[in-house]
């Protein structure tokens, strides 16, 4: 069962092959199994799943089910839901039951999904490898020496290991696409205002968007359709028609422009994902697509700009951890100051203490328009960029990360190596742009992804090539060695 992508899983259970609660007890007994190698999971929320079940069959049963009912799903721990705990990763919400739903793990429920858990994560999302969780560090599945990605390393790892047939995660400046492509899965993260940011714990406002992290384009399609839309809840989701995702998946690729940008492959990237790379580009051209070489010259300033920008607002984002009105709160505080400074201290990891210092600085007055200020000029120069490109291709093309994953540990110690692994996924993010990233190879025995970028709201288009281009190819079908162990 575990097998078997959500497109195939919803077409059993609706020939009645098994049922949502067979299903979803396979799923549990998995992780109850395996997942101590991985650490993909912060809760798992057996009850809850197998209540969500027994609805889904009943809904099966009355012929009301959606092609997501029944099929089980996880959340990464930064998404809001309701009676759970929900930690983002951190000490500081470790003792956090959320009192509503998020907009994306609610329109999820009402389809019918069964939420098996919550995943790990870099806490609040600040991280590259999931080192940075209260939780510990997850393992990837293809190598339990390597990093999993992040910041949504325990969904990405728990979907390669077959853990989950989906999950759901998030992305501020690659943490989507960068674990899908060390874990050799395929997420997708949408336009910037696609998805409700809603009940998502924030990181940095400008840039956070959530998306499915699945096996297949065809299943990212059918979470995406649930995720998105408007939401007068959030003043930045905007109101544009959904599109139907899965209906244009098998669209030609004839005439397909694609854009090379010469910056993506300088110094840096590593040999065997440059190969995988320009492999999966040549099959792109069989299916119909032509190539051009385009100039994204700004591109090089995404992670110093990116560095001041989203810890800029995270510092002002995670003013209301203060050990007030939830989450930690340090032991007998003489006073409030005391309270404030015990609390945060105590409640944050080093990892978000910098990057609080790091924004708090940026915005103070006297360093504000040296920086700040400075980033966001930048920021509009890397869109300018895009928009320039997108005059003449259709999509950029390019890796995904530089390297595939590194060992556990090999930077932990160095917060700049850390930061330029973000190189290729940041400036989608500052440009609010859409990107996925699918299996294209492997280079030593670890994944690689491949990075596709696209104009605004070109979700489907996206989705259609990644479709067409897992139906000529098989890396998406390769499984980690360690998932049947
Ligand atoms: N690695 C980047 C950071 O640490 C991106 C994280 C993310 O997308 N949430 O900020």
């Amino acid at each position: 069962m575990h097998n078997k992508t959500i497109a195939e899983l919803s077409r059993a259970l609706a020939a009645g092959e098994f049922s949502s609660q067979e299903l979803t007890r396979h799923y549990l007994d998995r992780i109850q199994a395996l997942d101590s190698k991985y650490n993909c999971f912060i809760s798992v929320t057996e009850e809850r799943a197998l209540a969500d079940a027994v609805a889904a069959d009943q809904r099966i049963q009355a012929g009301t089910a959606t092609p997501l009912t029944g099929i089980p799903l996880a959340h990464k721990d930064i998404f809001c839901t309701q009676g759970i705990r929900t930690s983002a990763g951190s000490r500081m919400l470790d003792n956090f039951i959320a009192p509503y739903e998020s907009t994306v793990s609610g329109n999820l429920a009402a389809a019918g999904t069964v939420l098996l858990g919550k995943t790990n994560m870099d806490e609040f999302a600040m991280g590259s490898s999931n080192e940075n969780s209260f939780y510990g560090a997850v393992k990837n599945p293809w190598d339990t020496a390597a990093i999993a990605g992040g910041s949504s390393g325990g969904s990405a790892a728990a979907v390669a290991a077959r853990l989950t047939p989906a999950a759901t995660g998030t992305d501020t400046g690659g943490s989507i696409r960068q674990p899908a492509s060390h874990c050799g899965i395929t997420g997708i993260k949408p336009t910037y205002g696609r998805v409700s940011r809603w009940g998502m714990i924030a990181y940095a406002s400008s840039l956070d968007q959530a998306g499915p992290m699945a096996r297949t384009a065809e299943d990212a399609a059918l979470l995406l359709q649930v995720m998105a839309g408007l939401d007068p809840k959030d003043s930045t989701s905007v109101d544009q028609p959904v599109e139907d995702y899965s209906a244009t998946l098998n669209d030609s690729l004839e005439g397909l422009r694609i854009g090379i940008p010469q910056e993506f492959f300088a110094e840096g990237l590593d040999s065997g994902v440059e190969h995988c790379v320009r492999e999966a580009v040549k099959e792109l051209e069989k299916l119909g697509a032509t190539v051009t070489e385009v100039s994204l010259p700004n591109s090089q300033l995404s992670v110093p700009a990116y560095y001041v920008i989203a810890p800029a607002e995270a510092s002002s984002n995670l003013s209301r951890f203060d050990g007030v009105r939830y989450g930690y709160r340090c032991e007998a505080p003489t006073d409030l100051e005391d309270l404030y400074t015990r609390s945060r201290a105590e409640g944050f990891g080093a990892e978000v203490k910098r990057r609080i210092l790091v924004g708090s600085y940026a915005l103070s007055a006297g360093y504000y328009d040296a920086y700040y200020i400075q980033a966001q000029k930048i920021r509009r120069l890397i869109k300018n960029d895009f928009v320039s490109a997108f005059e003449q291709i259709d999509i950029i093309v390019g890796p995904t990360a530089p390297t595939p994953a590194f060992n556990l540990g090999e930077k932990s110690n160095d917060p700049v190596a850390m930061y330029l692994s973000d190189i290729y996924t940041l400036s989608t993010n500052l440009a609010g742009l859409p990107g996925i990233s699918i299996p294209a190879g492997q280079s030593a025995g670890r994944p690689v992804g491949l990075q596709m970028i696209g104009n605004y709201f070109s979700e489907a288009r996206l989705l259609n090539i990644a479709h067409r281009f897992q139906q000529a190819t098989d890396w998406h079908q390769q499984a980690p060695v360690t998932t049947d162990a």
